[in-house]
């Protein structure tokens, strides 16, 4: 698969957008669904990619994989959103690479950017699943971290989640009707959720955004 970093297959991107944007377009609920185009395990090609095809912003896990992605586009990329389990000791590289911080789940991380990135727009991501192995805030502390990041002079745009690993449909359903009860509890309109195998659910649960890798650009070619 080595070959797959440089050959992203334009044409093909560009067909499954117009099907996803339709989608979108078809079973927004709350305004207008960010689309978030996500390009982690790809090559830079991937990011110039979504900018060609206007895709609203682009998604990253890992921090060095952004970094050096981001450099090698120059200006010509689409708002980067971090997706990715944040560490600490990374926030300060990503600075003037992220625009929007999306996987916000804990004091730590809300405090060193507080620190180094005074204004920055987050989400807070939930987990909903209680599935151990996942990132995220439980629940029952996400009313404090948002107000820690709001008294940090963080920009608090909404809330994120991820589904259950094992894709269930009636447990992927809960969780994303969860997370929408509590961003509506907070007052929060930004609701990241769904992902290529679960972009109805999310639309019928009331996403404002959606993260989408492998069903607009195929199979990621590493597993990072
Ligand atoms: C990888 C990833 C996505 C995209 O997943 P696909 O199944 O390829 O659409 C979305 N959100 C997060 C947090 C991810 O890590």
């Amino acid at each position: 698969m080595s070959d797959s970093v440089g050959s992203i297959d334009e044409v093909a991107v560009a067909r499954r957008l117009t099907q996803l944007r339709e989608q979108l377009a078809r079973g927004a609920r709350r305004g207008p669904v960010t689309l978030c185009a996500v390009t982690k395990g790809f090559g830079a090609d991937a990011v110039s990619v979504a900018h060609r095809l206007g895709c609203d912003a682009i998604g990253e896990n890992y921090a060095q994989e952004a970094v050096a992605k981001i450099a090698a586009t120059g200006a010509a990329h689409p708002p980067v959103h971090f997706i990715g389990r944040l560490q600490t000791n990374k926030i300060r590289s990503l600075v003037g690479v992220v625009d929007v911080w999306q996987s916000v789940d804990r004091e730590s991380v809300v405090d060193e950017l507080a620190k180094r990135a005074s204004g920055a727009r987050i989400f807070v991501q939930v987990n909903a699943t209680g599935e151990p192995d996942k990132g995220g805030c439980p629940p029952a502390n996400v009313q404090r971290l948002v107000e820690r990041a709001r008294s940090g002079g963080l920009e608090v745009l909404g809330l994120m989640t991820v589904g259950p690993t094992n894709g269930d449909p009636t447990a992927t359903r809960r969780a994303f009707a969860n997370v929408r009860a509590l961003a509506d509890q907070l007052g929060l309109v930004g609701c990241s959720m769904g992902m290529s195998g679960d972009v109805d659910i999310a639309l019928e649960e009331g996403t404002t955004l959606v993260r989408v890798g492998t069903a607009l650009f195929g199979e990621r070619p590493s597993t990072a």
